[in-house]
């Protein structure tokens, strides 16, 4: 059967001076049909990520105040939003969350509309979404202001990630839509840890606890059997002594970020808009995200998220690489290794296609492939990796 091929919408980011880049958004918003969407009334959320403290390649508020605005011209209430995290940093909870999205400049009056922390003040307020045909997920947990909305629009920054390979749309519906129980599922291999020279002892984890998973010997914190892998703890200890245990196996996390990513889409009508700008190796999450790795690409949407990513990350990978970028020095070394050693796992090569099309979202992340993700959310039948690419001028 001849495989449907879905509509992806792009736009450079060039413009001339009686033009914008915001104005070139909202054209870009028309060509994917935000008009098309049923907004009049209706809550929409706008789903993007704040930036972790000392982060500068998060986008910024400005490009969530065209799409708000444009919303509120079409009648309907958008708020802006993000889950917390699984690891311990800025955004752990919706107090410091809402610190750390302020401090980076975004408030009612740059966003044009309200910040909610979609999945509550300790990240466990969450809706548990049924996913019969997943693999490895059969209940995905989202954070609930995301499925209380009727309408979802993933505002997307595309670029590396360390985990995934790709921070693309996938990735912000799947990983970034679920609350802490969520991440712990897609992230974590189970139980969290807690780190003996933090923790004081002083018995706030407990209180956390629904399955009686903690025991306090020798005014240390221990982690028992009964450990279900929630992640509720985490929050909890104002040491920040209790850490989730990392699943460094970057297949299995592609896998589950693609389902729920797919728990998601399927509860709520969902347009989806991913920029591609200040393209840096690693995720906003880090603050060490290090310098782009290659030049803006632009600003893309589609209706298919499946479809986004893979034209985005196709466009990603047609770019030059910036010279002295940590790309430049990845190719360097593989062409070094590659000279002395035929069988570099990290070759130049490895990075190719095979048809001489680079991948430069796997050589700078080998650990993780990206079309993994994409793939699996094709057998669910959230869309296509198959596109066409229309120009919006
Ligand atoms: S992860 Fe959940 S079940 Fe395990 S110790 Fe923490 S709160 Fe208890
Ligand atoms: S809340 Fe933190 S510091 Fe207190 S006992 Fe639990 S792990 Fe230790």
């Amino acid at each position: 059967m001849e495989k449907h091929t879905a509509r992806v919408y792009g736009a450079t980011m060039r413009v001339a001076p009686d033009d914008s880049v915001p104005a070139k958004l909202r054209r870009l918003l028309a060509a994917v049909g935000l008009e098309g969407l049923d907004l009049p009334g209706k809550y929409v959320a706008i789903k993007t990520h704040f930036g972790e403290q000392g982060n500068v390649s998060f986008l910024k508020p400005l490009y969530t105040r065209t799409v708000a605005t444009e919303v509120k011209r079409l009648s309907g209430k958008p708020f802006v939003t993000d889950c917390s995290t699984l690891y311990v940093g800025m955004r752990n909870d919706l107090i410091d969350h809402l610190e750390c999205a302020r401090l980076n400049g975004f408030n009612h009056d740059s966003c044009g509309c309200e910040l909610v922390i979609a999945d509550g003040l300790r990240g466990d307020d969450e809706v548990i979404v049924p996913l019969p045909d997943g693999s490895y997920v059969q209940e995905a947990r989202i954070g609930r202001a995301i499925l209380d909305a009727d309408v979802l629009i993933s505002l997307t920054h595309a670029k590396g990630c360390a985990s995934s390979a790709f921070g693309g749309t996938i990735k912000n519906l799947g990983m970034g839509c679920g609350s802490r129980a969520g991440k712990m599922v897609m992230h974590s291999k189970g139980m969290p840890s807690v780190i003996a020279e933090k923790c004081t002892g002083c018995r706030k984890c407990l209180k956390s606890c629904a399955h009686d998973a903690i025991d306090v010997i020798e005014h240390k914190a221990h982690i028992n059997e009964n450990c279900v892998g929630c992640g509720h703890c985490i929050s909890y200890c104002p040491q920040k002594a209790v850490n989730p245990a990392w699943n460094r196996n970057w297949e299995d996390m592609q896998i589950k970020m693609a389902e729920y990513a797919t728990a998601v889409v399927r509860k709520v009508q969902a347009l989806h808009v991913a920029i591609a700008i200040d393209i840096t190796p690693q995720c906003d999450c880090f603050a060490g995200n290090d310098a782009p790795m290659v030049p803006n690409v632009g600003m893309f949407a589609s209706l298919d998220p499946v479809a986004l990513d893979q034209a985005v990350g196709d466009a990603i990978n047609a770019q030059p690489v910036i010279a002295g970028s940590a790309l430049a020095d990845k190719y360097a070394a593989a062409a070094a290794n590659s000279a002395s050693d035929a069988s570099s796992v990290d070759s130049a090569s490895d990075a190719s296609s095979g048809e001489g099309e680079m991948n430069h979202l796997h050589a700078i992340n080998p650990a993780s492939d990206w079309t993994l993700a994409l793939d699996h959310a094709e057998s669910l039948g959230i869309g296509t990796r198959n596109y066409e690419l229309i120009t919006v001028e």
